[in-house]
């Protein structure tokens, strides 16, 4: 393509909402075979809620939910803001915190009220050597549902699953379906729970799933991903702009993290995943120069 094609192709792609950074980005979608997504916050909304609460060993709902909610108002993740949203709806008032950390990839842990409080993924569990018990098969069961299951635990007993379930933007589902029409395949990078992901991944009919990643390791999935052919990847979150800078072409959510945008190749005005399949569009149409 000529440079004032090139430049034909930004200026009608900017009309669409899609900003190319980079002029080289308009023909490397060309050769693009792959596109990966990040899949909270990309292929969902990004705002969980709490769906499942579910005590064992005699530990009282509310109880746990108070004690959780207060290590969680500490974190900034959205599972977390889903937590304390939900403590407040039920009134529960926070309690005296202490020493709080957060895991990255794993969950948060904390002292509240003199109690030691863990909450996060099973593998968090795992580290901790704190046996799910019943709640292990449970908590699967909630993954099969599309939720993500997260644990807590109380002074190092297991007290109780909660399910949190982050809705699939209305945007995604067709736009999936029109970037297998164009002979790409589609690929989640998440670091949710592998069942969670399975599921969702099954809704959509996307391709590959690596699920469980720790947020360092988006980078060599991505790597693997990339024996397919060249690739794009789509993402938000601050996790995510190393795997954005990776990729043969990073494509950020406009609504998404500044540390996201700024590592991304192609930046979509809205949270619309409409806008990766206009990029491959207009893509396609500026370098056969057709206007
Ligand atoms: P992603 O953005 O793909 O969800 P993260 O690395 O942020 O990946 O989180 C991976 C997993 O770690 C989450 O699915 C959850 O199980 C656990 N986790 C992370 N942060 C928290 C938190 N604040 N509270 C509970 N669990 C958490
Ligand atoms: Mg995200």
């Amino acid at each position: 393509a000529t440079p004032t094609s090139i430049m034909v192709g930004t200026g009608r792609a900017a009309e669409f909402g899609v900003l190319f950074r980079k002029g080289d980005a308009l023909q490397m979608l060309q050769e693009t075979r792959v596109v990966a997504l990040d899949k909270t916050g990309t292929l969902t909304e990004g705002r969980p809620e709490l769906i499942d609460l579910i005590t064992t060993n005699g530990f009282d709902e509310d109880n746990v939910l108070r004690l959780v909610a207060a290590v969680e108002a500490q974190s900034e993740h959205p599972i977390a803001e889903a937590i304390t949203r939900a403590a407040a709806q039920r009134g529960l008032t926070e309690g005296q915190i202490e020493g709080f950390s957060s895991i990255t990839g794993y969950g948060v842990e904390a002292i509240v009220d003199g109690k030691h409080i863990l909450v996060g993924a099973d593998r968090l569990m795992m580290r901790e050597n704190i046996e799910l018990a019943d709640l292990d098969e449970t908590g699967e069961a909630l993954g099969r549902k599309g939720r993500t299951p997260l644990y807590a635990a109380i002074n190092g007993h297991i007290a109780a699953v909660l399910a949190v379930s982050d809705p699939i933007k209305s945007s995604t589902p067709a736009a999936i379906e029109a970037l297998h029409g164009l002979g790409l395949s589609v690929a989640m990078i998440t670091g949710d729970h592998q069942g969670t992901a399975d599921v969702i991944a099954s809704e959509l009919g996307i391709d590959h799933v690596v699920a469980e990643v720790l947020p360092e390791g988006k980078v060599a999935a991505l790597e693997a991903l990339r024996e397919r052919g060249k690739l794009a990847f789509v993402g938000d979150g601050i996790n995510d702009a190393p795997a954005l800078a990776t990729a043969d072409v990073g494509i950020a959510i406009g609504t998404g993290t500044d540390v996201a945008i700024e590592a991304a190749d192609v930046v979509l005005m809205s949270g619309d995943l409409t806008g990766v399949v206009n990029a491959f569009d207009i893509s396609a149409r500026t370098m056969r120069n057709i206007r």
